[in-house]
């Protein structure tokens, strides 16, 4: 050992018992002890170099035969490095480190034998015999003594130079800071998994363990907790139209929202994409459920700030009380997702408390989601055709094709069963194709050159092929463009303006009609009317439906049959079900009427006579 200034064996005693005196572990020393060394999370079967590089230049230093990194567990002494050592740990009750552990300055032992604390113990009055003992606490941050930097030898040394001891201090500050390094490290890698990188909330993997902590307290105390499952509307569509770094941006405001729900009895957390869930404990009744539920929807339905700019969200809302009868997370979490869908099926801004009747409709979507997806097309889809009526003629002028799936099992399926499912799939692209081919050769068919109009999804009408498909479609029939008419809804123009100007045009140029679906129900933006050429306008049902009893509706229709006048557009009045609508619509402008009273859609087969 380097000697510069010695101290004698009895100061360094005197020193020792001052020191330890002073500073006798307490409990709760002990517990923040405990509590520092699981936080640490450090193992002892990992062996790793940068500990054992420590030991070793700590035992060449001093010369010294034994060198070890102490732990002091709650009942054991183990050593996360060790040289001249085959033993890897012992009990705690037995080890000199645990002395060492007890004061922040280091414990110096010049002769076990002669001390009394020690001379008993297996180490020293067994077979190795060891004689000197030098331990440095290895103190974390923030005060606690999780163990020991330590040197044994077989003789004894009574001299001991201050500046051999200072070495042995800065050797265990390094152990100390190796140790809280790993524990950083450690802390991210958790951070990682606990937290979304995107928006900060809280991780699946930790939302969906705090569920189940929750569903095993609240079946303990008896009590009721709820997951609630959120998902934005149209954020396909947005991310569409936008793009990735804008929907980036749009999940970020949103979950910022979600954020500030956060509660001492609701935690948040994002589970994917535009998904979310919250878990609230302590709920009273299904009323308390209920309202908290809907201040969530108010709370989320507020416009968000992207940037400089404001845009409107909406989500939909799916609630379910807990805990479920088996007790498991992932069954509360499939139920608030059922009830979630129940309100996506039911429109934007919807909330749905979970009913086994919803768990027996998302069954069986999620079963026509199998089947459609293995459809043979050709074999189960048909087409079915519905006339428009010229109101002044009274004679049919073309027909719009309306789809059905003549499912194996379940019999015949009308669009509103299925069309989502296609939409939400992506199949939405082969069916709607499938549809557009086989309207044409149907109508390419037909006489008195009756047109045939064709639904195209937003989706559908969006995809940049569109145009392609429509001019395949119409070669392959050797159909008259002029004669297919292609329907879309206010949805698809909700979108880069000048993608769907430019497309409108593109069909226009083909000699392809286009008209405006359900108008009236959705955004009702005069300003599409007046900015894109439509060459119809087909009013909704819920208009024709209310046209006798509520006077406001008739001055719409006639204001609209008006400004289609002036813009040389035509108006056709959809879902004419009675013969005094049908003298309305005529009176208030109309052009063209469908509906029930006109005829309703029918296989081609059974129309073959009017076709
Ligand atoms: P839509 O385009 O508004 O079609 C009109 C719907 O109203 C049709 O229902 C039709 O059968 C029904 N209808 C027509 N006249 C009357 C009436 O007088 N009274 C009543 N109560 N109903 C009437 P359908 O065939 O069930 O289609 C529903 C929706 O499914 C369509 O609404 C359309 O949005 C969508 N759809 C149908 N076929 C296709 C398709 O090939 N592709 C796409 N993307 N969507 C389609
Ligand atoms: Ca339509
Ligand atoms: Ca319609």
């Amino acid at each position: 050992m380097a000697r510069l200034t010695t101290l004698s064996n009895k100061q360094v005693m005197n020193n020792l018992c001052d020191a330890s005196n002073k500073t006798k572990l307490l409990a709760s020393d002990e517990d923040l002890r405990l509590s520092a060394l699981r936080d640490l999370n450090v193992s002892a079967s990992l062996h790793e170099e940068r500990f054992d590089r420590i030991v070793r230049l700590a035992a060449t230093h001093f010369h010294m035969p034994v060198c070890k990194i102490s732990i002091i567990d709650h009942d054991r002494n183990w050593y996360k490095a060790s040289i001249g050592t085959e033993e890897e740990e012992c009990a705690r009750s037995s080890s000199i480190c645990n002395y060492a552990i007890r004061s922040d300055e280091p414990l110096i032992v010049p002769d076990l034998s002669c001390d009394p604390r020690f001379s008993a113990l297996p180490q020293v009055a067994g077979g190795q015999k060891f004689r000197f003992y030098a331990g440095a606490p290895v103190i974390l941050d923030n005060g606690a003594r999780v163990g020991s930097l330590c040197l044994m030898d077989v003789i004894p040394h009574p001299h001991i130079s201050r500046e051999d001891i200072q070495f042995l201090v800065d050797l265990s500050g390094i152990v100390s800071r190796e140790l809280m390094s790993q524990q950083n490290s450690a802390q991210k890698i958790q951070e990682l998994i606990d937290y979304d990188p995107l928006t900060r909330l809280h991780s699946r993997m930790f939302i969906q363990g705090k569920m189940q902590a929750a569903i095993v307290e609240a079946k303990k105390a008896n009590t009721r907790m709820a997951a609630i499952c959120i998902d934005i509307d149209d954020f396909t569509e947005i991310n569409d139209i936008h793009g990735h770094f804008f929907g980036d941006q749009f999940i970020q405001a949103f979950s910022a929202r979600i954020a500030d729900l956060a509660a001492p009895n609701i935690i948040p957390g994002r589970l994917s994409g535009d998904k979310f869930l919250l878990i609230v404990t302590d709920i009273r009744s299904q009323a308390e459920l209920e309202k908290i539920s809907s201040s969530i929807l108010n709370h989320l339905s507020k416009q968000l700030q992207i940037e400089d700019a404001l845009f409107q969200s909406s989500c939909c809302i799916g609630v379910v009380m807990g805990p479920p009868e088996d007790g498991k997370a992932i069954t509360l979490q499939k139920y608030a997702d059922c009830a979630l869908q129940e309100a996506k099926v039911n429109g934007k801004n919807s909330i749905r408390h979970f009913t086994k009747r919803h768990y027996q409709a998302a069954m069986t979507r999620k079963q026509l989601t199998e089947d459609l997806k293995s459809a043979n097309l050709d074999q189960e889809l048909e087409l079915n055709y519905q006339p428009f009526m010229d109101l002044q003629t009274n004679k049919v002028v073309g027909y719009e094709a309306l789809l059905r799936w003549r499912h194996p099992s379940k019999g015949l399926l009308f669009p509103d069963v299925f069309i989502q499912i296609a939409e939400k799939t992506g199949m939405i692209g082969v069916i709607g194709e499938w549809v557009l081919n086989r309207a044409c050769k149907d109508a390419a068919l037909w006489q008195d050159n009756q047109f045939v109009s064709v639904n195209l999804s937003p989706s559908q009408f969006r995809n940049q092929n569109i145009v392609e498909q429509i001019k395949r479609a119409l070669s392959i029939s050797g159909l008259d463009p002029q004669r297919l008419e292609v329907e879309i809804t206010e949805n698809a123009l909700i979108s880069d303006f000048e993608m769907v100007n430019s497309r409108l045009r593109d069909l226009s140029t083909l000699g392809v009609s286009i008209a405006l679906d359900d108008f009236g129900i959705g955004y009702s933006s005069l300003s599409y009317l007046a900015a894109l050429k439509f060459d119809k306008i087909k009013i909704d049902k819920f208009f024709i439906d209310r046209i006798d009893t509520d006077s406001k509706i008739r001055k719409i229709i006639l204001m609209i049959a008006r400004l289609a006048k002036s813009i040389d557009t035509t108006i056709v009045a959809e879902g004419v079900e009675k013969s005094f609508q049908h003298d309305i619509i005529k009176e208030l402008g109309c052009k063209v009427g469908q509906g029930y009273l006109y005829g309703k859609p029918m296989p081609l087969n059974s129309n073959k006579e009017s076709i």
